[in-house]
């Protein structure tokens, strides 16, 4: 009986160990499984960081991609305006110049716009302006220049009221 009694006791004190030891194992897991699921979870959502990272870069890529395609067709606009005018000495006195309309047979669109002059400093500075050419001046409306293009004949003198400035 002693001995049945100590092997029970054996028996149970066995099952009592694997207990434990299961209960320790199985804490030991949790324990990682929960350390895991933290460092997991951490990398999920430092992948998600990364995610929105890249989409905002991709974003800001577009926008300035679309603003480079926006500044090489203006660039291009420019070019192709550029490329319709010669400089060209406008009028006799001095050497003034401006940009003249090439030809017709130049130009590869419009090429139905009279002859005309455009402004040189303004057009260098990206404006277009046409200058308005009269018989011996050249006006520009944007920078206000005004030069003498030919030489003024001689004043006809009205012997009534002196110079006649009516037929200028
Ligand atoms: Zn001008």
């Amino acid at each position: 009986m002693e001995t049945a009694t100590a092997i029970a006791a054996l028996q149970a004190s066995y099952t009592f160990l694997k207990d434990v030891a299961g209960f320790t194992l199985n804490e030991r897991d949790r324990q990682k499984f929960a350390a895991l699921q933290i460092d997991l979870t951490d990398k999920i959502i430092q992948a998600q960081a990364n995610i929105i990272e890249v989409q905002n870069a991709i974003t800001s890529k577009g926008v300035l991609l679309r603003a480079l395609q926006e500044r090489i067709s203006d660039m291009e606009r420019d070019d192709r305006e550029c490329g319709r005018y010669q400089l060209a000495k406008l009028g006799l006195v001095g050497d003034f110049f401006a940009y003249k309309l090439r030809p017709a047979s130049e130009l590869p669109e419009r090429a139905d716009e009279p002859e005309h002059f455009l402004c040189q400093p303004c057009f260098d500075a990206g404006k277009k302006s046409v200058l308005r050419v009269s018989k011996y001046t050249a006006f520009c409306l944007l920078c206000k220049a005004s030069v003498q293009t030919d030489f003024r004949p001689a004043l006809p003198v009205n012997r009534s009221r002196g110079i006649d400035r009516d037929r200028w």
